[in-house]
C-alpha cells in the first residue's frame, strides 16, 4: 500500500542544515498496524508528516498504491484524503460543536450533504463512545474525550490509513486507556495505521510490526516480539532496556519535595508499579536527598524503569563532587542503612554519583 524509498528530510535552521531523515525505507501493507518508537528528536513526527506531505521531503520516493506522491503532477489533496492524521493536541476547532467538527470536512472536501454527514458522524461518535457529546464544544470535553472526537473526525473522511502522532502523550494518565481502547478497536477492525507512541505495553500488544527510529533511519524493525524480546542492534537494546525516565534537577535543599513525590507517584501509576513500590521509592528519595547528598551544588536525579527487567534505577548526581560521598560517612550512618534496607543495592561508581537499584 505504501512504499518508502530513500526518504530524506533536511531542515534549514537559521542557515544550519539539520538532516533529520537520512535514508528511510519501508513498506506498509493494508491492514498492518505499524508502531514507530524511538528517542525524542529522531524524526518520528517528521516521518509521519512527510508521509502525508504536511512536510515536504528533501529526497526519495513515497508511493501509495503505486502512485509516487512526490511527483509534481500528483494530486496531493486526493492522496492526503486517503490518510487521516491524529495529533498529540487534538487540533479541534474550539468554536465548533463536536458534531460540526466532524461534519465540516466531509461537506466541504467530499461534497457530502449535511444530513448524510451528520448521520455518519453520529455513527462514529457512537463508535468512540461520545454520542451524547455531539452538541458540546471541545472546551467542555476532557482530554481523552477530545482525542476520541478527533479520531471520529478523522474517520469521517474514510481514510485508508490513519497516522497517529503520540495520540496520548498530552493526556492525564487516567485518560490514556480510553483513547488506546478506541485505537485498539480500530486495529481489530483491520484499519491500517501507523502510530508513534511511547506506550510500550500498548505498542507491544497492538502492532503487527514495530519500527525503531534512530539517527535518521529505521534502525531496526521487526515484530513486537523481535523488537521487545530480542532486539539485535546496540541502540535498540539500550532503548528497550532503559526506556522510562523521569528527571529532576534540584538547585539546592529548598527544592519542592512534595511536588517531586507527586510526579514520582504519577510515574509509578503510569507504569503500573503499584503503591508499595511508590512508598519504597519515596523513602529512598527522601533519605538520600535529606541525609546523604551534601548539596554542595545542584543535584540531578533520574529515575529509570526498565519494562524488560522490571527494575527501577535511581541515579543521584552531585554536581562538582570530586571525592566519594559514601566513603566520608560513618560506617553506621542511619540514612545509608535505611536506604540499603529499602533497596537491592546502593553504590557510588564514581565520586558524587549514587546509584540505587530497587
Ligand atoms: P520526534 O518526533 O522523533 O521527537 P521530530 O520529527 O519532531 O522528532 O524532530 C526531529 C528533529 O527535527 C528535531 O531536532 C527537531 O528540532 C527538528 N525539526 C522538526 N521540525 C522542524 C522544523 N519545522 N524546522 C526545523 N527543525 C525541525
Ligand atoms: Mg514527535
Amino acid at each position: 500500500m505504501i512504499t518508502v524509498k530513500h526518504l530524506s528530510k533536511v531542515f534549514n535552521n537559521a542557515g544550519r542544515e539539520l538532516a533529520v531523515l537520512r535514508d528511510v525505507n519501508c513498506e506498509i501493507s493494508k491492514g498492518e498496524v505499524i508502531s514507530i518508537i524511538g528517542p525524542s528528536g529522531t524524526g518520528k513526527s517528521t516521518f509521519l508528516r512527510c508521509l502525508n506531505r504536511l512536510e515536504e521531503p528533501s529526497g526519495g520516493q513515497i508511493e501509495i498504491d503505486g502512485v509516487d506522491i512526490l511527483d509534481r503532477n500528483a494530486d496531493v489533496n486526493r492522496l492526503r484524503r486517503k490518510m487521516g492524521m491524529v495529533f498529540q493536541n487534538f487540533n479541534l476547532f474550539e468554536h465548533l460543536t463536536i458534531l460540526d467538527n466532524i461534519t465540516l470536512c466531509p461537506q466541504t472536501l467530499l461534497g457530502e450533504r449535511r444530513e448524510a454527514a451528520e448521520a455518519r458522524a453520529m455513527e462514529l461518535l457512537q463508535l468512540v463512545g461520545l454520542r451524547e457529546k455531539a452538541g458540546s464544544l471541545p472546551g467542555e470535553l476532557s482530554g481523552g474525550q477530545k482525542q476520541r472526537a478527533a479520531i471520529a473526525r478523522c474517520l469521517a473522511m474514510n481514510p485508508e490509513i490513519i497516522l497517529f502522532d503520540e495520540p496520548t502523550s498530552a493526556l492525564d494518565p487516567t485518560m490514556v486507556s480510553e483513547v488506546l481502547a478506541v485505537i485498539r478497536h480500530l486495529a481489530g477492525q483491520g484499519m491500517t495505521m501507523a502510530i508513534v507512541s511511547h506506550e510500550m505495553e500498548f505498542v507491544r500488544s497492538v502492532s503487527t510490526r514495530v519500527f525503531f527510529m534512530y539517527d535518521g533511519v529505521i534502525y531496526e524493525e521487526g515484530t513486537p516480539e523481535q523488537i521487545f524480546e530480542h532486539p539485535q542492534r546496540p541502540a535498540t537494546v539500550a532503548f528497550i532496556n532503559r526506556i522510562r525516565t523521569l528527571e529532576f534537577t534540584l538547585a539546592d535543599r529548598s527544592f519542592d519535595l512534595y511536588g517531586m513525590f507527586g510526579r514520582i507517584e504519577t510515574f509509578c501509576n503510569k507504569y503500573g508499579l503499584g503503591d508499595k513500590v511508590f512508598l519504597r521509592l519515596q523513602h529512598v528519595v527522601e533519605e538520600t536527598l535529606t541525609g546523604i547528598i551534601p548539596f554542595s551544588g545542584p543535584v540531578h536525579l533520574t529515575v529509570d524503569y526498565s519494562e524488560k527487567t522490571y527494575k527501577l534505577v535511581l541515579t543521584f548526581t552531585q554536581e562538582g563532587q570530586t571525592e566519594s560521598i559514601l566513603d566520608k560517612l560513618p560506617e553506621d550512618h542511619l540514612p545509608v542503612r535505611l536506604v540499603r534496607g529499602f533497596c537491592e543495592s546502593l553504590t557510588e561508581p564514581s565520586p558524587g554519583q549514587l546509584i540505587v537499584t530497587l
